[in-house]
């Protein structure tokens, strides 16, 4: 079996407890207006070009099989539309003005690189997170994953936007240690406004990993004027939860702007960032509710 993936990232210390090794799944099914990872929301694969570090040197020319490529008055032109992402102009860009974000990589191939850290994940209560992208779009792939992953002894998280079929998830819950469960509205239009898609089944999901009693860390972006009134309401909800371990207020960067330049994708990020004084009042919020909250 294989999965379309868009990045490995080893040593992360934000993707869960400890030192980890995260892995980035290609495919979103929600369209988040301050999403900071926009190569990871369309399943296929695509090709990045950095216009600002081309040095006009032609070897894509060379190994594009689809002509995509060209140099017209000494400036290269890429036809998006005739990209099939084989990755070929990556390999030889002498700028490394090029980047294929959507690798296929079987278990086989993976495994070994995740357990590569296992020293790093033991001294650290660290281990592997399964990240997006939303990473249970492919969740016949996490499942065989995880599972290889437990038999190694190896701590594993889920990284999750909740917006999948129930199916999804009991795929995994076996072979998970945590959930990391993304909050963000709790108000069903506000959730659209932010995602493009209502919450309900988001809502319903956690619930159900609740009843699972498997533990659930949950982390809510914040976003000015967006869901910035959103914190008191979550905090109700999450309340009742009966395995949240604790609550991670993520405050919104526009560090991704070119990124979308680069994947011709339209910048939807809100200009406003949030301030240090917005975030601990927000935090403040979730702590008069009783939830253990981590920065
Ligand atoms: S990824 Fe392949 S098809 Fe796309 S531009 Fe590069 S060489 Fe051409
Ligand atoms: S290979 Fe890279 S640096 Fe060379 S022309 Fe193509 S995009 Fe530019």
């Amino acid at each position: 079996m294989s999965a379309r993936i868009f990045e490995i990232k080893r040593f992360a210390v934000h993707d869960g407890d400890g030192i980890r090794t995260t892995v980035f799944f290609k495919g979103c099914p929600l369209k988040c207006v301050w999403c900071h990872n926009p190569e990871g929301i369309d399943f296929k694969p695509e090709l990045a070009y950095y216009e600002n570090k081309c040095i006009n040197c032609g070897e894509c020319i060379r190994v594009c099989p689809n002509n995509a490529h060209t140099i017209e008055k000494g400036v290269h032109i890429f036809n998006r539309k005739k990209c099939t992402g084989c990755g070929n102009c990556e390999e030889v860009c002498l700028g490394n003005a090029l980047t294929l974000y959507g690798e296929e990589v079987t278990e086989d191939e993976l495994l070994p690189k995740l357990l590569e850290d296992k020293e790093f994940y033991e001294n650290s209560n660290g281990g592997v997170t399964l990240s997006g992208g939303e990473c249970l779009m492919q969740s016949d792939f996490c499942a065989e994953l995880l599972k290889k992953l437990k038999e190694n002894g190896i701590n594993t998280a889920v990284d999750t936007c909740g917006f999948v079929p129930q199916q999804a998830i009991d795929k995994v819950i076996p072979y998970t240690d945590v959930f990391l469960y993304d909050m963000k509205a709790y108000d069903e239009d506000i959730h659209i406004k932010c995602t493009g898609y209502s919450n309900k089944l988001i809502l319903e999901n956690i619930k159900y990993i609740d009843s699972c009693n498997k533990a659930i860390e949950v982390r809510i972006p914040y976003v000015p004027d967006y869901n910035s009134d959103q914190i008191e309401k979550i905090a109700v909800f999450l309340k009742d939860l009966n395995n949240l371990t604790k609550v991670r207020i993520l405050p919104y960067h526009n560090y991704a702007g070119s990124k979308y330049t680069s994947l011709a994708k339209k910048n939807t990020l809100p200009t406003q960032l949030p301030t240090d004084s917005e975030m601990e009042d927000a935090r403040t919020i979730l702590r008069k509710y009783g939830l253990k909250v981590v920065e």
